[in-house]
This record gives C-alpha cells, structure tokens and sequence, in this order.
C-alpha cells in the first residue's frame, strides 16, 4: 500500500463533469468520486505518492482553461491537498468495493477480498499502475477476454499496455496457459509482477518492460490491447504481426464516437469485428484474425519442410 494519498478538488458543472472525470482518470487517478449539491458537482480524485503534484496542478488547470475556452462552464479552480483526515482514507478505501464483471469474475482489493460465491476472484491492489476493474475500458476487457476465453480456450495470450496486471492476470486464472504482459512504465511492470504474484499466476504471466510498438514476442492466439485509439492507429499493423490467424484481439480504450473508425482501420490490417460492447462512454472491440487460407498453410507446409 502507498502510505500517503492526495486528492485533487475541483467544481465542475453538469456539462463539464464527464470530461473531466475521464481526464482525471487519465492523469493516473485512482479513484474520482462526484459529489453533487445545490445542483453544482464537486470531483474528488485520489492519487497515490509519490506524486508530481505541481504537474497535476499544471495539467488540470491546462485542460480546465481549455474547456472554458470551448465554451464550458466551469466554476473554480483545482485544489489538491492529502488526504489527512483518517476518515477519508477509509471513504477512500471504501470506494474500491469488489466488482463483479462478466460472468465468472470479481476483481477486489486486498483489504476487502470477499467469499468467491462460483466466481474467480482477481485481486489488485490500487496503486500508481492503471486498471482495478472500476473504470469502463478495464471492465469491457475483462468481459471481452472471459467470453473469447470461453469460446475459443486460447493457450497464448499478449496484453499490452498491461498496467496493473489485471487483464493478463484473468486471463491467466480463466485458463490461458501463457501470456506476455507489456507496459513502457517501469512503475506499472512492478505493480503487474507484484500483482501476478498476489493471484499466484507468476509461472503464468511473464511482465517485461518495453513499447508496444517494438515487441518481438512470439504470436498469440490472443492479443489485449487497453490502449487509446490513437496508439490502435499506430499500432494496427503491429497487431497483425502480434495475433496468430484465426486468433482475437480485444481493444478496449476506446471512445464511443471512434469506435468505427477504430474498427475500419483494424480491418485494413486484416481483423474482422466480431462484438462490441460499450460501457460508461468506453467502447471494447472483439475482432477476428482470418485464419490461415489452405494454399498458405500448403506453402507454409513446404516451407517448412525445405
Ligand atoms: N491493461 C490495464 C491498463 C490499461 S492503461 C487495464 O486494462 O486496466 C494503459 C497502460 O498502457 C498504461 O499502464 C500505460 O503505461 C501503458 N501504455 C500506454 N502506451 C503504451 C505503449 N505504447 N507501449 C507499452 N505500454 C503502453
């Protein structure tokens, strides 16, 4: 556990409390909680130490003055304090409840893991690293990776951008044998190694350092990628590398609106969408691989036998 939190304070009116909670969650919050009264909200974000509080405070108040400028009313400036009262920290806590997803999962935090009740119960700690199962892309995945892994019983998996751990980690207590777990933040590989060893799923999940745009890894029956669509842009042709034919890729991060772009360009590098599902403004793409045509599997054949 972190042992001191921060929370950020800021007024935000009902056209701009959405975009500012997804940014906030952006700037790496663990947890942003809305407060209403006398028809004004007031966001509370937590953020674990150590934290750069001075570009918090800059990147906020960057974003708020860009949203005043697009016409948004916005009622006062951030404030960012610790979280003192012992009182708070325990709200706080109590914010991280366990969450069932999809059907045979729970995702909990170490101090509140609960009876399994037939579920597969993941715990992950809330720390710097994204991804505890409470925001809407993280969710969508572990949906999008239960039903695949029903489906399909996939051995290998790839999850970049792996954060927390947290999707790699399912997939390794749903049953796949092997997965890759990828992040560029150093901070988030610890948080992953950690967290897989929590679940007990270290001979399961190898976690590396690296970027996703530059693994070397070995082709997956499937691939998680919880990024932003921006990187799936960049990163589409990668993932045909990365997925084995006939193989999934589940892409989560996702705005709503750019789901369809996103999808378009996953079919240019070969990828069928089989299922989206959409949650708290997050869009989660299921997509298929085609799978190998007979005469390239012959001339992979004689290939490999020359
Ligand atoms: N998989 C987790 C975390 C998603 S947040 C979940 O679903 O909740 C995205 C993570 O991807 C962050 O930890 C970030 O550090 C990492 N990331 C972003 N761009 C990346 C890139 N190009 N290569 C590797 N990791 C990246």
């Amino acid at each position: 556990m972190p042992d001191r939190y921060w929370q950020l304070m800021i007024p935000a009116s009902a056209d701009s409390a959405e975009g500012l909670t997804n940014f906030l969650w952006e700037l790496g919050a663990l947890g942003v909680v809305e407060e209403e009264s006398g028809g004004t909200a007031q966001l509370r974000a937590f953020f674990a130490d150590p934290c750069d509080l001075d570009t918090l405070h800059a990147r906020v108040r960057e974003y708020v003055d860009s949203l005043t400028m697009l016409g948004f009313t916005l009622l006062g400036p951030p404030h960012i304090g610790p979280i003192t009262d012992e009182g708070w920290a325990e709200a706080w806590k109590a914010h991280f409840r366990p969450r069932p997803v999809g059907r045979r999962l729970i995702v909990a935090p170490p101090w509140s893991t609960p009876p399994p009740h037939g579920r597969l119960v993941i715990v992950i700690e809330p720390g710097r690293a994204f991804g505890t199962g409470h925001h809407g892309t993280t969710a969508g995945c572990l949906e999008a990776v239960e039903a695949i892994v029903e489906r399909d019983a996939p051995a290998t998996a790839i999850d970049l951008g792996t954060g927390s751990g947290i999707l790699a980690i399912a997939a390794a207590r749903l049953g796949v044998v092997r997965i890759f777990a990828v992040d560029d933040d150093p901070d988030a590989v610890a948080a992953a190694l950690t967290n897989a060893a929590r679940n007990r799923v270290c001979d399961r999940v190898r976690c590396v350092l690296g970027e996703a745009g530059a693994i070397d890894a070995e082709p997956a029956q499937l691939v998680i990628a919880n990024l932003l669509s921006a990187a799936h842009r960049r990163l589409a042709e990668r993932y045909a590398r990365l997925v084995l034919p006939g193989g999934s890729l589940v892409l989560g991060g996702i705005l709503d609106s750019e789901a369809d772009d996103v999808a378009t360009i996953a079919a240019k590098a070969g990828f069928r969408r089989e299922a989206a599902r959409s949650l708290e403004g997050w869009t989660t793409i299921e997509l298929r691989r085609a799978p190998q045509r007979v005469d390239e599997r012959r001339r992979a054949t004689i290939h490999d036998r020359a």
